[in-house]
Protein backbone atom coordinates (compact mmCIF):
# COMPACT_ATOMS: atom_id res chain seq x y z
CA UNK A 1 0.00 0.00 0.00
CA UNK A 2 1.37 3.07 -1.05
CA UNK A 3 2.15 6.01 1.03
CA UNK A 4 3.48 9.54 1.51
CA UNK A 5 7.20 9.14 2.19
CA UNK A 6 9.99 11.60 2.15
CA UNK A 7 12.26 9.18 0.23
CA UNK A 8 11.45 6.99 -3.00
CA UNK A 9 14.80 4.76 -3.75
CA UNK A 10 13.81 3.38 -7.43
CA UNK A 11 15.88 0.37 -8.71
CA UNK A 12 15.17 -1.23 -12.33
CA UNK A 13 16.09 -4.54 -11.00
CA UNK A 14 15.58 -5.60 -7.16
CA UNK A 15 18.45 -5.68 -5.46
CA UNK A 16 19.98 -2.65 -7.17
CA UNK A 17 18.93 -0.11 -4.24
CA UNK A 18 20.64 -2.49 -1.50
CA UNK A 19 23.76 -2.93 -3.61
CA UNK A 20 24.06 0.10 -3.21
CA UNK A 21 22.40 2.82 -1.63
CA UNK A 22 21.16 0.67 1.19
CA UNK A 23 23.44 2.34 4.02
CA UNK A 24 21.96 5.79 3.29
CA UNK A 25 18.21 4.41 3.14
CA UNK A 26 19.01 2.80 6.54
CA UNK A 27 20.74 6.00 8.02
CA UNK A 28 18.08 8.43 6.92
CA UNK A 29 15.25 5.40 8.32
CA UNK A 30 17.35 6.02 11.64
CA UNK A 31 16.81 10.14 11.72
CA UNK A 32 13.37 9.68 11.26
CA UNK A 33 13.03 9.90 7.40
CA UNK A 34 10.70 7.60 5.83
CA UNK A 35 11.07 5.73 2.78
CA UNK A 36 9.60 4.02 0.18
CA UNK A 37 10.69 1.40 -2.42
CA UNK A 38 10.07 0.91 -6.06
CA UNK A 39 11.33 -1.55 -8.62
CA UNK A 40 10.88 -1.46 -12.39
CA UNK A 41 10.83 -5.05 -13.50
CA UNK A 42 11.56 -7.92 -11.72
CA UNK A 43 14.55 -8.91 -12.71
CA UNK A 44 13.54 -12.11 -14.53
CA UNK A 45 16.24 -12.13 -17.15
CA UNK A 46 18.85 -12.26 -14.37
CA UNK A 47 20.93 -15.69 -14.43
CA UNK A 48 19.91 -16.60 -11.47
CA UNK A 49 16.86 -17.07 -9.59
CA UNK A 50 13.00 -16.29 -10.94
CA UNK A 51 10.49 -13.56 -10.85
CA UNK A 52 8.78 -15.13 -8.30
CA UNK A 53 11.64 -16.08 -6.03
CA UNK A 54 13.24 -12.29 -6.15
CA UNK A 55 9.91 -11.05 -5.59
CA UNK A 56 9.78 -12.48 -2.42
CA UNK A 57 13.22 -11.97 -2.18
CA UNK A 58 12.77 -8.45 -2.21
CA UNK A 59 10.26 -8.05 0.33
CA UNK A 60 12.38 -9.55 2.80
CA UNK A 61 14.64 -7.21 2.54
CA UNK A 62 12.10 -4.31 2.57
CA UNK A 63 10.98 -5.66 5.49
CA UNK A 64 14.26 -5.56 6.96
CA UNK A 65 15.09 -1.88 5.92
CA UNK A 66 12.17 -0.42 7.34
CA UNK A 67 10.52 0.46 4.32
CA UNK A 68 7.05 1.60 4.47
CA UNK A 69 6.12 -0.10 1.47
CA UNK A 70 7.43 -1.91 -2.12
CA UNK A 71 6.02 -2.27 -5.35
CA UNK A 72 6.83 -3.01 -8.93
CA UNK A 73 5.86 -1.46 -11.67
CA UNK A 74 6.02 -4.81 -14.17
CA UNK A 75 8.07 -3.43 -16.52
CA UNK A 76 9.93 -5.84 -19.25
CA UNK A 77 13.65 -6.14 -17.75
CA UNK A 78 15.83 -5.62 -19.96
CA UNK A 79 13.48 -4.84 -22.88
CA UNK A 80 11.99 -1.39 -21.33
CA UNK A 81 12.05 1.68 -23.32
CA UNK A 82 11.40 5.20 -22.19
CA UNK A 83 7.59 5.27 -23.51
CA UNK A 84 5.05 7.08 -22.90
CA UNK A 85 3.08 3.97 -20.79
CA UNK A 86 6.51 3.52 -18.66
CA UNK A 87 6.75 7.17 -17.77
CA UNK A 88 2.91 7.07 -16.73
CA UNK A 89 3.75 4.25 -14.62
CA UNK A 90 6.29 6.17 -12.69
CA UNK A 91 4.41 9.37 -12.65
CA UNK A 92 1.36 6.87 -10.86
CA UNK A 93 3.49 6.02 -7.86
CA UNK A 94 5.27 9.68 -7.55
CA UNK A 95 2.23 11.24 -7.24
CA UNK A 96 0.88 8.87 -4.84
CA UNK A 97 3.43 8.61 -2.17
CA UNK A 98 4.75 12.74 -2.96
CA UNK A 99 8.71 12.11 -2.25
CA UNK A 100 11.23 15.26 -1.62
CA UNK A 101 13.96 13.21 -2.79
CA UNK A 102 14.13 10.09 -5.51
CA UNK A 103 17.13 7.90 -5.33
CA UNK A 104 18.18 5.97 -8.79
CA UNK A 105 19.92 4.28 -10.85
CA UNK A 106 23.45 5.03 -11.70
CA UNK A 107 23.40 7.57 -15.18
CA UNK A 108 25.76 4.96 -17.19
CA UNK A 109 27.18 1.32 -15.98
CA UNK A 110 28.30 -2.14 -16.89
CA UNK A 111 24.39 -3.16 -16.94
CA UNK A 112 22.78 -1.08 -19.51
CA UNK A 113 19.28 -1.41 -18.29
CA UNK A 114 20.51 1.20 -14.97
CA UNK A 115 21.54 4.17 -17.26
CA UNK A 116 18.41 3.81 -19.33
CA UNK A 117 16.29 3.42 -16.28
CA UNK A 118 18.15 6.40 -14.93
CA UNK A 119 16.88 8.63 -17.61
CA UNK A 120 13.44 7.26 -17.67
CA UNK A 121 12.99 7.91 -13.81
CA UNK A 122 15.05 11.97 -14.87
CA UNK A 123 11.94 12.43 -17.19
CA UNK A 124 9.13 10.91 -15.30
CA UNK A 125 10.39 12.98 -12.16
CA UNK A 126 9.80 16.21 -14.70
CA UNK A 127 6.65 15.48 -16.23
CA UNK A 128 5.12 14.77 -13.28
CA UNK A 129 5.16 18.11 -12.45
CA UNK A 130 3.30 19.29 -15.38
CA UNK A 131 -0.84 19.74 -14.36
CA UNK A 132 -1.58 19.30 -17.81
CA UNK A 133 -0.07 16.12 -17.79
CA UNK A 134 -2.96 13.70 -15.88
CA UNK A 135 -2.97 10.50 -14.34
CA UNK A 136 -5.91 9.01 -12.23
CA UNK A 137 -4.74 6.80 -9.10
CA UNK A 138 -5.94 3.56 -7.85
CA UNK A 139 -8.88 5.20 -6.65
CA UNK A 140 -9.98 6.24 -10.59
CA UNK A 141 -9.16 10.08 -8.75
CA UNK A 142 -6.80 12.81 -10.75
CA UNK A 143 -3.89 12.87 -9.24
CA UNK A 144 -2.37 16.02 -7.68
CA UNK A 145 0.91 17.49 -9.84
CA UNK A 146 3.83 16.31 -8.22
CA UNK A 147 7.50 17.01 -8.56
CA UNK A 148 10.76 15.77 -6.37
CA UNK A 149 13.19 18.82 -5.61
CA UNK A 150 16.29 16.16 -6.38
CA UNK A 151 17.26 13.10 -8.12
CA UNK A 152 20.28 11.47 -7.01
CA UNK A 153 21.67 9.11 -8.43
CA UNK A 154 23.38 6.04 -6.17
CA UNK A 155 26.95 4.46 -7.85
CA UNK A 156 26.53 0.66 -8.78
CA UNK A 157 29.04 -1.22 -10.44
CA UNK A 158 31.84 1.34 -12.73
CA UNK A 159 33.71 3.73 -10.68
CA UNK A 160 32.02 6.86 -11.26
CA UNK A 161 33.62 10.19 -9.50
CA UNK A 162 31.03 11.03 -7.04
CA UNK A 163 29.35 14.43 -6.88
CA UNK A 164 28.75 13.69 -2.98
CA UNK A 165 28.93 10.86 -0.80
CA UNK A 166 26.65 9.55 2.29
CA UNK A 167 28.19 8.77 4.86
CA UNK A 168 27.52 4.73 6.11
CA UNK A 169 29.58 4.08 9.11
CA UNK A 170 28.03 1.37 11.36
CA UNK A 171 25.61 0.83 8.73
CA UNK A 172 27.78 -1.82 6.51
CA UNK A 173 26.95 -4.70 8.87
CA UNK A 174 23.40 -4.18 8.26
CA UNK A 175 23.73 -3.66 4.58
CA UNK A 176 25.53 -6.91 3.62
CA UNK A 177 23.23 -8.77 5.82
CA UNK A 178 20.19 -6.98 4.04
CA UNK A 179 21.98 -8.13 0.44
CA UNK A 180 22.30 -11.91 1.97
CA UNK A 181 18.03 -11.71 1.76
CA UNK A 182 18.89 -12.35 -2.26
CA UNK A 183 19.98 -15.90 -1.63
CA UNK A 184 19.52 -16.68 -5.36
CA UNK A 185 21.45 -14.02 -6.05
CA UNK A 186 24.76 -15.52 -4.49
CA UNK A 187 26.42 -18.73 -3.66
CA UNK A 188 26.59 -20.50 -1.23
CA UNK A 189 30.25 -20.63 -0.40
CA UNK A 190 30.70 -23.16 2.00
CA UNK A 191 28.50 -25.38 0.16
CA UNK A 192 29.77 -28.50 -2.29
CA UNK A 193 27.75 -27.11 -4.90
CA UNK A 194 29.68 -23.78 -5.53
CA UNK A 195 31.54 -24.91 -8.30
CA UNK A 196 28.95 -25.83 -10.15
CA UNK A 197 27.01 -22.75 -9.51
CA UNK A 198 26.18 -20.40 -12.39
CA UNK A 199 28.75 -17.70 -11.71
CA UNK A 200 27.54 -13.78 -12.32
CA UNK A 201 29.79 -10.56 -11.38
CA UNK A 202 28.06 -10.37 -8.50
CA UNK A 203 28.03 -13.75 -7.17
CA UNK A 204 31.18 -14.70 -6.08
CA UNK A 205 33.14 -14.21 -2.58
CA UNK A 206 35.27 -11.14 -3.94
CA UNK A 207 31.84 -9.31 -4.63
CA UNK A 208 31.15 -8.47 -0.82
CA UNK A 209 34.98 -7.53 -0.72
CA UNK A 210 34.35 -5.03 -3.37
CA UNK A 211 31.17 -3.74 -1.66
CA UNK A 212 32.98 -2.68 1.73
CA UNK A 213 36.37 -1.24 -0.56
CA UNK A 214 34.23 0.45 -2.29
CA UNK A 215 32.46 2.00 0.81
CA UNK A 216 35.55 2.83 2.36
CA UNK A 217 37.12 4.12 -1.02
CA UNK A 218 33.94 6.65 -1.14
CA UNK A 219 34.63 7.29 2.70
CA UNK A 220 37.91 8.09 2.58
CA UNK A 221 38.15 10.98 0.67
CA UNK A 222 35.40 12.65 3.01
CA UNK A 223 36.80 11.57 6.34
CA UNK A 224 34.32 9.24 6.61
CA UNK A 225 35.02 5.50 7.49
CA UNK A 226 32.62 4.24 5.11
CA UNK A 227 30.25 6.20 2.70
CA UNK A 228 27.89 5.39 -0.61
CA UNK A 229 28.34 7.59 -3.23
CA UNK A 230 26.39 9.83 -5.79
CA UNK A 231 25.67 11.64 -8.94
CA UNK A 232 23.27 14.69 -9.28
CA UNK A 233 22.79 16.77 -12.68
CA UNK A 234 22.74 20.02 -11.14
CA UNK A 235 24.81 21.53 -8.32
CA UNK A 236 24.65 20.38 -5.03
CA UNK A 237 24.35 23.65 -3.14
CA UNK A 238 24.29 24.40 0.48
CA UNK A 239 23.20 28.03 2.41
CA UNK A 240 25.73 27.20 5.53
CA UNK A 241 29.04 25.92 4.70
CA UNK A 242 29.48 24.28 7.96
CA UNK A 243 26.64 21.54 7.10
CA UNK A 244 29.41 20.12 4.56
CA UNK A 245 31.67 17.61 5.94
ZN1 LIG B 1 20.68 -3.97 -11.66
Amino acid sequence: MISEVDILAIGVHPDDVELSSCGTVLTHIDQGYTVGLLDLTRGELGTRGNAEIRTQEALDAAEMMGAKFRVNLDMQDGLFRNTEENIRKIIGVLRACRPKIVLANAVEDRHPDHGRAAKLVVDACFYSGLMKLETRGEDGELQERWRPQAVYHYIQDKNLKPDFVVDITGYLEKKMAIIQCYRSQFNDHESNEYAKEAKTPISGKDFMDFLSAKARGFGREAGFELAEGFNVARYPGVKDLFVLK
